[in-house]
């Protein structure tokens, strides 16, 4: 079979070894690769200068414009985007070959991400970004934050063979074009690898389904999207480490552009915003958090509460673990009402707030500085209560429990 599938007459590549040359390179005027001495003994750097004249037989001889600088190139800085490219599909090849006969890389691709090492450049200029972000797409997911997608090989080759790609950027849009997934699930993998390309990564939250995250910093800001099912309140919350402090921002729109509402809570304190979907308020549907950087290094737990649910005159209860962040009710009442939150355990610390909104879409999402009351802290262990009387005209309102920390079952009871 040849290198390039689609050939029906084979190209030949050459090893020379040793090279008098000067160096170890791909050489696509002869389709060679040229070898110094000891260098053959080194796998991956052989598969690598292969990849090389893998790609230049698939291109059909037409190399992307490296640049004369790619002669002198590293695995973890900027380069020219076509030189990014060229060499991470050359490193990515080399790793996937050499891994194939258990032999090591000279790199580890799979690891780093946002930070670390911390003297790796970040995007989709790095050629290491490149050959790790194509190893993450094909390797189901194993990493600790974004990367949970996998899909075989078959995919990235079959859009490598299909196109001739000058960037990194490119053969992403070729493999929109293609039909093949680029939505948030594939991205995560170039996200993983500090690749964020337009329209951009939206890391998917489900409801109850908590996330703890690394410092957004870099790259400054984690962009979210979750969806709303019911005509009850819902909530996204994140709490940052006990010194740090982070803007949560949410909007109506993938782009970002239609600010619905933000949370502006201080050094260690949990942010929250409320979107009311009862009657004559917003629509259920699609939602998009922001995080943003401002101060800490820690990582966060965000979360999104959308149960749809009403909050019982008998009481509930709720199971929290440790990074259980946010749940949410609805209670409907005229009357004037208190609520009481009672931990199990005694390193439990509740927090218990009360939201409204007019109706209309515009007075419908609530920061936590909008809140109508909030419980005041009793410390960890200790019941936590709110009593609001409602204001004239507004019937339907909000319960959110926050979890401070601990673990354990919180008790509400309404009277
Ligand atoms: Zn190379």
């Amino acid at each position: 079979r040849c290198w390039d599938r689609d050939d029906t007459d084979c190209r030949h590549i050459g090893i020379v070894w040793p090279t008098d040359e000067g160096g170890t390179f791909y050489d696509p005027g002869d389709d060679e690769v040229n070898l110094e001495d000891l260098q053959a003994e080194n796998p991956w750097t052989v598969a690598h200068e292969l990849g090389h004249g893998v790609m230049d037989d698939v291109y059909k001889d037409y190399q992307p414009d490296i640049g004369p600088d790619c002669r002198q190139h590293f695995v973890h800085l900027a380069e020219k985007a076509e030189c990014a490219w060229v060499e991470g599909f050359a490193d990515w090849y080399g790793t996937e070959v050499v891994e194939l006969f258990g032999n090591p890389a000279s790199f580890d691709f799979d690891t780093p991400t946002w930070g670390d090492p911390a003297d790796w450049d970040n995007g989709p200029n790095v050629e290491g970004r490149i050959a790790g972000a194509l190893r993450d797409l094909v390797d189901s997911g194993d990493e600790p934050s974004w990367d949970s997608y996998g899909e075989g090989e078959a995919n990235v080759w079959e859009v490598f063979l299909d196109h001739r790609s000058d960037t990194f950027q490119q053969y992403w849009q070729q493999r929109g074009t293609d039909g093949y997934n680029v939505g948030d699930a594939p991205q995560a993998s170039l996200f993983q690898n500090t690749i964020d390309l337009a329209p951009g990564f939206r890391e998917p939250l489900t409801a109850g389904a908590e996330r703890v995250r690394p410092t957004p910093n870099p790259p400054g800001r984690h962009n979210y999207r979750y969806d709303t099912a019911f005509r009850f309140w819902s909530v996204v919350a994140l709490r940052p480490g006990a010194n740090d402090d982070y803007e949560l921002e949410l909007y109506d729109d993938r782009a970002m552009t239609q600010r619905l509402g933000q949370s502006l809570s201080g050094r260690g304190a949990t942010d929250f915003i409320a979107v009311d979907s009862n009657v004559n308020n917003r629509e259920p549907g699609d939602y998009y958090p922001r995080v943003t950087h401002n101060f800490g290094t820690d990582p966060y737990v965000i979360e999104v509460a959308d149960g749809g649910k009403l909050l019982p005159l008998t009481g509930d209860q709720r199971t929290m673990g440790n990074n259980d962040l946010v749940e949410v009710w609805d209670t409907c009442t005229d009357a004037k009402r208190s609520i009481t939150v009672t931990p199990s355990g005694a390193a439990q610390d509740a927090e218990l707030y009360v939201v409204a909104s007019r109706p209309g879409p515009d007075t419908s999402v609530i920061g936590r500085q909008q809140i109508l009351t909030g419980s005041v802290s009793g410390g960890a262990g200790e019941p936590e209560s709110v009593e609001f009387t409602p204001p004239a005209g507004l019937d339907c309102f909000g319960v959110i429990l926050i979890n401070k920390s601990g673990s354990g079952t919180y008790s509400l009871a309404v009277s």
